[in-house]
C-alpha cells in the first residue's frame, strides 16, 4: 500500500538536509495530534543533525500533554503568548518551516502573518479537507487516516533514515506519534484506518508503552473535571427536535469547577451517544468569544455545518469555530438561540446533500 510519494519524500529529505533552522509549527490551542506529530517531527529533526530545531505554538500545550516534554524540548519550544517576540524571531529566522496538523495559515492565530512573511521553505503535513496548497512548496496531504501523527509516521518510515524501520524512530517520536494517534481517534474510537492499526501495531512492537501513554492522558484528570461532565450531562445538555444536542459552558461554570484547557476534551462526543442524536456541539465561552466543537454522526456533515453557521472547518464528522461576541451573538446567553436557529436552518434548507 503506497500512500506516501517517494519523489516528496525525495524533496523532503533534501529540505532538511539544506536546512540549518528549521521550525515545527502547530495550530492554535493545540491538541494531543498537534502536540505529539511536533515532537516527533522535531525529534527525527535532532536526529538528522539539526540542532538548532525549533517547535512553535500560539499558546501552551495544555497540562495533560506534559508528560510528552522533558526539560530539553522544553527550551527548545517558543509560545506566541507568552514570548511574541522570542516566537517571531525563531520564524523570522527559519529556513524551513514544517506545518503539522492544519490546513492553512490562519488556523496558528498570531504566528500567521510572521508565517505568510517568511521566505523559508514552507512543507505542510495534514489530514483536514481544503490544504491550501498555494502557500506551500512541498504537501503531504490526506484525510483518510486517523491523524496528523499517523500521516507523519508514514511520512518518516519511508524516510531513507528510518528505512521503514520503527524501532530507529527516537522513543520519544514513537511515544508522540502513538499519543496523537490516540487522542485524534478518541482511544481507537473513530477515524481508525487499515494503516492507522499497521502504524499501531509498529510502534508497539518497536518498544511504545501505551499503557503508560493512556495512564498520562486518561487517569490523571481532576476530580472537578468529573463532576463537571455530571453538571454537564445532567443539567446543561439540550436536545432540539431536528437531533441536535448542544451544551453552552459559560465562563462563570467554568471557573466554578476550576476547568483548565484540555479538561473538557472528549465531552462533546458523548451525546452522540444518544440514538436520535445526529450532531453535537459544544459551546466555550472564551473572553469575547465562543469556541465552538461540533461532531456528527456518519450521513451528518460537521465541517460543512461549522464553515456555513460558525465560521470554522475540521473534518467531515469533527469540526469546530468560532462565534464573535457581540458581532454574531449578543451574550453568553444568546448562544442557545443561535445554535437552535442555524442548526435547524441547516437541516430543514437543504444544506445537507
Ligand atoms: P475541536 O472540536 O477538537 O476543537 O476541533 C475538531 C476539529 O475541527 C479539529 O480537527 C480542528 O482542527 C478543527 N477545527 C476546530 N476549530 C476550527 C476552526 O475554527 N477552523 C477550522 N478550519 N477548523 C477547526
Ligand atoms: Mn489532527
Amino acid at each position: 500500500m503506497e500512500i506516501i510519494n517517494s519523489c516528496k519524500i525525495n524533496r523532503l529529505t533534501e529540505l532538511i538536509g539544506n536546512a540549518s533552522h528549521p521550525v515545527v509549527v502547530t495550530h492554535l490551542k493545540p491538541d494531543g495530534d498537534a502536540i505529539g506529530s511536533s515532537i516527533a517531527m522535531y525529534s527525527f529533526l535532532k536526529i538528522s543533525g539539526k540542532s538548532d530545531a525549533r517547535i512553535v505554538i500560539n499558546d501552551r500545550y495544555p497540562r495533560y500533554l506534559g508528560f510528552l516534554v522533558d526539560e530539553d524540548l522544553e527550551e527548545a519550544i517558543d509560545v506566541y503568548s507568552e514570548k511574541p517576540e522570542a516566537a517571531a524571531k525563531a520564524i523570522a529566522q527559519s529556513d524551513l518551516i514544517i506545518c503539522l496538523d492544519f490546513n492553512a495559515f490562519h488556523r496558528t492565530e498570531n504566528l500567521c502573518t510572521h508565517l505568510q512573511s517568511s521566505t523559508a521553505a514552507k512543507v505542510l503535513i495534514d489530514h483536514h479537507l481544503n490544504p491550501d496548497s498555494e502557500s506551500f512548496d512541498l504537501v503531504f496531504s490526506k484525510t483518510e487516516v486517523s491523524s496528523a501523527s499517523e500521516l507523519l509516521y508514514h511520512v518518516l518510515m519511508a524516510t531513507p533514515l528510518v528505512g521503514g524501520d520503527a524501532s530507529v524512530l527516537p522513543a520519544a517520536a514513537a511515544t508522540a506519534l502513538m499519543t496523537g494517534m490516540t487522542t485524534d481517534t478518541n482511544n481507537f474510537g473513530n477515524s481508525v484506518y487499515p494503516t492507522t492499526l499497521k502504524m499501531a501495531s509498529e510502534l508497539l512492537r518497536a518498544g511504545v508503552d501505551r499503557d503508560a501513554i493512556l495512564n498520562s492522558l486518561y487517569n490523571q484528570y481532576s476530580e472537578n473535571r468529573l463532576r463537571l461532565m455530571g453538571h454537564m450531562m445532567k443539567d446543561l445538555l439540550k436536545i432540539t427536535e431536528d437531533g441536535v444536542a448542544y451544551i453552552v459552558l459559560d465562563r462563570k461554570t467554568q471557573e466554578e469547577y476550576c476547568i483548565e484547557e484540555g479538561d473538557t476534551e472528549g465531552f462533546v462526543n458523548m451525546p452522540l451517544s444518544i440514538a436520535n442524536v445526529r450532531m453535537s456541539l459544544l459551546l466555550k465561552e472564551d473572553g469575547n468569544k465562543i469556541r465552538v466543537s461540533i461532531r456528527s454522526k456518519r450521513g451528518t456533515s460537521a465541517n460543512r455545518c461549522a464553515r456555513l453557521f460558525f465560521n470554522g472547518g475540521g473534518h467531515e464528522n469533527a469540526a469546530g469555530g468560532r462565534l464573535l461576541m457581540p458581532e454574531h451573538v449578543a451574550s453568553i446567553e444568546a448562544a442557545a438561540g443561535y445554535i437552535e436557529t442555524y442548526t435547524h436552518r441547516y437541516f430543514t434548507e437543504g444544506y445537507e446533500d
